[in-house]
């Protein structure tokens, strides 16, 4: 750890469970053994409100995502695990939510170290939504069931349908919401009765592992979850390819979630593609413009806009346009920008150099393409990844702030006078992941939520995640859902059973 790093949880008086977690050297968890890489090499771990380096962790090979497998697979294929009865199964997931409430505060701190968000939402969603979301898969163990038949074919038949689970599933996740995405895939999958291997993002591994520690406390049998930290072009590259892997559930980008199903369902395996978006936003003249405008700021700024379904087209009536963005503004100018640990940052770095980088271009695009930036948009020289958030007034359909995933603070507004108009602009996108409408009015509402092209609509709210909500996008969002009893349709195999009866 850099003087930096450690001056800076000196400064917010991090806890000594955090240190002692962060001292100590990382390994992967393969069936249930702490391991280094098979070559020994590591990849170092960055903060992002100082981009100091805190520490190093495991880069894998595809030897021990290999070993990974095997483990995995022997607990699937007769082991212990697939032996439990599903209560078992069940006591099991709610002591792994316990733990993790009960180090709630620790994982808040690691995930806001190792991804520089807002350690009071760390708090409150993140780890909140993962122990939510192990509670409710927690209770589907022992609901799991198919049914039975009456067929009208000729003859006597006792039909009925099994439900079992699809076997080794490979989660590969993305740095927004490092502990909860895992959460969504890791809960669901073990409630099926899968067994699981990991691939935390390398730029944020740090959650997961401490994660990996409060299983092996819970007591799952060894190797029925596996963390193997490392590159995506390798550890991920190789999971799409293992034939020994059943089925592989993604988030993250777009052209990396191809790749992925490219090479999944070129070995016939079972695939979720959780993608990027571009999610539009319809403020209507009826709405009420004060509190439509604090849900955009924080559907579009929350985790300082890297959130897959951040409303960030805003499309307004142009009779309140002008007055709501005077709203947005407003509300805009009070969110913090802070360092992540600060307990009142709203708006944290950067997940890292390369995402400011990225992000710093398409607020230079966006003036450059004529839009007009009414708020925000500097970039401060370091030390941490800062953007203050943008907004861009007056865009239009073929700038590319308006057309491509930015993952970073910028929103963008234009007016629309009719309701088809809205319609239109909306979807004018390749991605499909989440729409919102701003509206008191029932019968327009009603009639824009079946024409938006959306896996999810949100109504005078953005981004309400629940473990029993289904989650996932449609056309280039990709496809399967996470969360809900939903999620577990895309984790078990339906066997149909004809017994002949005389
Ligand atoms: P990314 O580059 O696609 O990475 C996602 C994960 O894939 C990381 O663990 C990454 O590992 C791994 N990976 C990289 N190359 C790979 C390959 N060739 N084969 C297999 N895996 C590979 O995405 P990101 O930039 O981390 O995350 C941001 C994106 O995720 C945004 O587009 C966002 O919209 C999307 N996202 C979607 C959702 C959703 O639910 N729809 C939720 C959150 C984020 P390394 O990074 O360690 O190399
Ligand atoms: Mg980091």
């Amino acid at each position: 750890m850099d003087s930096l790093v450690r001056n800076y949880l000196d400064q917010y008086g991090v806890s000594d469970a955090t240190r002692r977690f962060l001292a100590k050297p990382q390994k992967m968890f393969i069936d249930g053994a702490w391991v280094d890489s098979a070559n020994g090499a590591t990849f170092d771990i960055f903060e992002p409100s100082t981009g100091g380096l805190v520490t190093r962790a495991p880069s894998g090979t595809a030897d021990d995502l290999d070993r990974a497998v095997r483990a995995a697979r022997r607990q699937f294929d007769g082991g212990e695990w697939r032996r439990l009865k599903p209560l078992e199964r069940e006591r099991l997931l709610h002591r792994l939510a316990y733990l993790i409430e009960t180090h709630g505060d620790e994982l808040a701190e690691i995930e806001a170290i190792d991804m520089g968000k807002s350690v009071t939402f760390a708090r409150e969603i993140d780890i909140q939504g993962t122990v939510d979301t192990f509670r409710y898969f927690a209770g589907w163990p022992s609901k799991l069931h198919g049914r039975t038949v009456e067929p009208s074919i000729p003859g006597n038949y006792l039909a009925y349908t099994r439900k079992e689970p699809l076997g080794v599933v490979a989660a590969i996740v993305p740095w927004n919401f490092p502990l909860q995405t895992m959460a969504w895939k890791v809960a669901a999958a073990l409630a099926a009765g899968c067994t699981v291997i990991v691939k935390p993002a390398e730029l944020t591994s740090l959650s997961t592992l401490r994660f990996a520690e409060l299983v092996e406390e819970a007591g799952f049998p060894d190797g029925v979850v596996n963390i193997v930290t490392g590159k995506g072009s390798v550890i991920g590259a190789a999971m799409s390819a293992h034939p020994g892997i059943n089925k592989v559930t993604f988030t993250g980008s777009t052209p990396v979630g191809q790749e992925v199903g490219r090479t999944a369902v070129g070995n016939l395996k079972h695939v979720t593609l959780e993608l990027g978006g571009k999610s539009p936003v319809l403020v209507l003249d009826d709405a009420d413009l004060a509190s439509a405008a604090r849900a955009v700021a924080n559907g579009v700024f929350f985790n300082s806009g890297q959130v897959c379904d951040a409303g960030t087209r805003v499309y307004v009536q142009r009779s309140v346009h002008d007055a709501f963005l005077d709203e947005l503004i407003a509300v805009t100018r009070t969110l913090k920008l802070a360092p992540g640990l600060d307990r009142g940052c709203y708006i944290g770095p950067m997940v890292s150099a390369q995402q400011k980088k990225v992000v710093a271009g398409y607020i230079e695009a966006g003036r450059r393409e004529g839009a007009k930036l009414v708020h925000g948009g500097a970039t401060p020289e370091g030390p941490g990844h800062f953007i203050e958030p943008a907004i861009f007034a007056h865009c239009t359909p073929d700038m590319s702030i308006v057309r491509e995933e930015i993952f970073g603070p910028v929103l963008v507004t234009s007016p629309f006078d009719t309701l088809e108009e809205a319609v239109s602009l909306a979807n004018d996108t390749p991605f499909g992941l989440a729409a919102a409408i701003y509206s008191n009015d029932l019968a327009r509402v009603h009639t824009l939520i079946p024409q938006l092209h959306a896996g999810s609509v949100y109504v005078n709210a953005h981004s309400t995640i629940d473990p029993s909500m289904p989650f996932g996008g449609f056309k280039d969002s990709g496809f399967g859902k996470d969360l809900g009893p939903e999620q577990l349709d895309y984790l078990m195999e339906t066997k149909a059973v004809w017994i002949t009866l005389p």
